[in-house]
């Protein structure tokens, strides 16, 4: 289906190998309401429809290609919607737990997965194609150059998985970067015992000044009274996601 040009400013890169979609949308178990993003042409949503899922949802920006999925039978029982996945609630989109899938629009692929994590206690699993280079970042372990921000905050609700890599020339037309299809499976950690928005602005402030000594990349917090402890002399890499759990429990008490 080329019918429909593709739009750089949407992230559209359609995926041709038909081998990779299946092996995506085998990953789910059928008893789960599925958020499709950006279904673009369809070649994932063709093999959702497959297998029974309870609900599926797809949302893409572009309503050229909500229309064409629009007209087709096949579709019918799929919920459509044209609209922006950064814009949308997803609370009112399911009742129950839901899972993700899709081929991400690379330029907004941090932004999803930050959504992803407001979402957490939602969801179940999330199988994504995103830039490899993010990918690895997200799979990524301490004492990595590549361990970063995502790494933390995913791996500690979510267990990560990589399923594949996938080479540009799978897409028309081929994205600059190679890709990686992984999978994040909600854990059961519930409750870290601090918000949220707190322990990300200690994992952000952390690696924002990755080189240096946590008591300094920290100073922004001006919580310099509670330094007082061998953490404070160790570098964001050093620490696990339950060292970071740690330290924002430490620092909020
Ligand atoms: N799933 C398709 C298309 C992937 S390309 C395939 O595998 O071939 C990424 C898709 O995301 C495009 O269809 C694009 O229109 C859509 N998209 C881009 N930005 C979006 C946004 N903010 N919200 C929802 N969809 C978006």
């Amino acid at each position: 289906m080329n019918i429909i040009k593709s739009k750089k400013k949407f992230g559209q890169h359609f995926l041709k190998d038909l081998t990779i979609a299946k092996i995506i949308v085998q990953e789910f178990d059928s008893k789960t309401e599925i958020l499709e993003i950006g279904p673009g042409n369809g070649v994932l949503t063709n093999f959702l429809v497959e297998q029974k899922f309870d609900k599926i949802v797809a949302i893409d920006i572009d309503y050229r290609l909500i229309e064409y999925l629009k007209s087709k039978k096949r579709f019918q029982k799929i919920h459509l919607i044209n609209n922006d996945i950064l814009k949308i609630d997803f609370s009112n989109l399911f009742k129950n737990q839901f899972s993700i899938v899709g081929n991400l629009p690379y330029n907004i692929s941090s932004q999803i997965l930050f959504k992803i994590l407001e979402y957490r206690d939602r969801i179940g699993i999330v199988v994504i194609m995103l830039q490899k280079e993010v990918a690895d970042r997200i799979i990524s372990s301490s004492h990595s150059k590549k361990y970063g921000i995502l790494s933390v905050l995913i791996q500690t609700f979510f267990e990560v998985r990589k399923i594949a890599d996938v080479d540009s020339n799978s897409f028309n037309p081929p994205p600059k970067v190679q890709s990686s299809v992984i999978k994040l499976s909600r854990n059961d950690v519930l409750n870290i015992g601090v918000e949220f928005s707190f322990f990300k602005t200690v994992v952000k402030s952390s690696f924002q000044r990755r080189r240096k000594m946590l008591r300094n990349a920290l100073k922004n917090l001006n919580l310099q009274d509670k330094f007082h402890h061998d953490i404070f002399s160790k570098r964001a890499e050093e620490l696990s996601s339950d060292d970071f759990i740690w330290l924002s429990k430490y620092l909020k008490n």
